[in-house]
């Protein structure tokens, strides 16, 4: 069974085409996997078995093409489905049932894949650690004493050990790039605009995009042509040519300008992800780039800034839920206020709460000169430095984050130092530009490491080549951890 495991979702979709396994046995493997390894990992919040396989009979009967056609994929739990509860892992959203789709789900629908579930997160995706959720902590395949990333922890941790061939989460700050790094697996956030947000439940709207999971920039280059496109349910989405990424994948990169920003290299980057960076780097210019150090001022800028604007948006989005117009409602008879405060004590968790303070406060009388709108005029500082570096390169590499995978709770302990690990990640969030994720060796200890890659608006082909390029020569993204699959043993 491992044997289809291991397959990448193109290889299993050409292995149905050519009838050599069905969807049915795809969908039956993957969810053996789920049953053996949901108490460990925690990975999934709700699983779709019966539907899910009554879904892949349908298929097999139907029978069809396209990269993705019978590939069992999952969705974090942000991501609304119709008659599917859609919790956020929020007690505020426990019993939430949504009488609609996000787009991105009847994209998937149409693509012919079968959805397997909806995966764990933290609390309405606030958080770098996947602990938040109040369905307990995600953990992480390679080492289940630490945590997968977050916090699309799920998604990233349920690729990594084999339960699904590709997984959808949600990149606010890092949120689809972090999990993928320290899972070892590859991630893609795209463009802002050019993935649906209808149906995405909202943590801070202008930096909020859907994003893709893999096992490799091949797949991720199949799911984004799956579910990019112009919807006008989604006041922010961006008219385009969306598709033919897979189609444009050729892995060619000579002559390609790619510049190191000194700045996300700092002195709090853990050497041994600074070598296994440094090792992609190689790889690439070994390939016909020119990579080069190049400098990034505002940089310093982005992580205090998004925090300032992603809390403002977080306490303005979160409103309402006020166990009247949506959420949880407290028990007894009392008063509206009372039932506001009651409600919304009860249904977030510490960390949500933390935020909603933080944003209040930054939005303010007397307190919005001097954060919320410093915050802005930050973040378009960061946007103008990005737009200069791209007038020189075609890429951007980076760390994705400054360490590996830390262990259960020491996160939870020290939310501030949390924070800091975003840096490298939220630029691209401040500025919308498409990046993604890609493994690029282990520490000592044996913990995935990821190297960023960050491209121009629209750049995603650029991003996707560059990191085929990689793949096509090394073996990075094929290592799976001790617990992948059904047997307990690695491969
Ligand atoms: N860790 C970041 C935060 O908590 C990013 C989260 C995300 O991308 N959803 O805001």
């Amino acid at each position: 069974m491992n044997e289809i495991l291991n397959m990448t979702a193109l290889e299993l979709s050409a292995g149905i085409k050519k009838g050599e396994v069905s969807c049915q046995e795809a969908a039956q493997a993957a969810l053996n996997v789920i049953r053996t390894r949901q108490d460990q990992l925690n990975t999934f919040i709700t699983v779709t078995g019966r539907q899910a396989l009554e879904r892949a009979a349908a298929l097999d009967r139907r029978k069809g093409s396209g990269p993705l056609f019978g590939v069992p994929g999952a969705v974090k739990d942000n991501l609304c489905t119709q008659g599917l509860r859609t919790t956020c892992a929020s007690l505020m959203l426990e019993r939430y049932v949504p009488p609609y789709n996000a787009g991105v789900i009847d994209l998937l629908d149409e693509a012919g894949t079968v959805l397997l579930g909806k995966l764990n997160m933290d609390e309405f995706a606030m958080g770098s650690t996947s602990e938040t959720s109040c369905f307990g902590p995600v953990k992480n395949p390679w080492d289940l004493s630490r945590v997968p990333g977050g916090s699309s922890g799920g998604a990233a941790a349920a690729v990594a050990a084999g339960e699904v061939w590709f997984a959808l989460g949600s990149d606010t700050g890092g949120s689809v790039r972090q999990p993928a790094a320290w899972c070892g697996v590859t991630g893609i956030k795209p463009t802002y605009g050019t993935v649906s947000r209808y149906g995405l439940v909202a943590y801070a709207s202008s930096f909020d995009q859907v994003g893709a999971i893999c096992r490799d920039a091949a797949d991720c280059a199949a799911v984004l042509d799956a579910i990019q496109n112009h919807d006008p349910r989604d006041s922010t989405g961006l008219p385009g040519e969306y598709g033919g990424l897979l189609a444009g994948l050729n892995g060619d990169i000579r002559g390609m300008r790619i510049g190191m920003p000194a700045q996300l290299f700092g002195d709090e980057l853990d050497p041994q992800v600074r070598h296994r960076v440094l090792d992609a780097a190689r790889v690439l210019r070994d390939r016909g780039a020119q990579v080069e150090e190049c400098c990034l001022p505002a940089a310093d800028y982005a992580l205090a800034a998004y925090y300032v604007i992603a809390c403002a948006e977080a306490s303005s989005n979160l409103a309402r839920y006020d166990g009247v117009h949506y959420g949880k409602r407290c028990a007894g008879d009392v008063g509206l206020e009372e039932l506001y405060l009651r409600s919304r004590s009860e249904g977030f968790g510490s960390e949500v709460k933390r935020r909603i303070l933080l944003g209040t406060f930054v939005l303010s009388e007397g307190h919005y000169d001097a954060y919320y709108a410093k915050a802005l005029a930050a973040r378009d500082m960061v946007r103008k430095s990005f737009e200069e570096l791209f007038s020189q390169y075609d890429l951007l590499l980076a760390p994705v984050t400054p360490s590996v995978a830390p262990k259960l709770g020491q996160s939870l302990e020290h939310p501030a130092r949390m924070y800091q690990t975003d840096s490298y990640t939220v630029c691209a969030n401040l500025t919308g530009l498409p990046a993604m994720s890609i493994p690029c060796g282990q520490s000592e200890g044996g913990m995935p490491v990821g190297v960023q890659l960050i491209g121009p608006a629209f750049g995603e082909q650029t991003l996707l080549n560059a990191a085929h390029a990689v793949q096509r020569e090394t073996h990075w993204h094929k290592l799976r951890p001790p617990c992948f699959g059904t047997g307990g043993e690695g491969t």
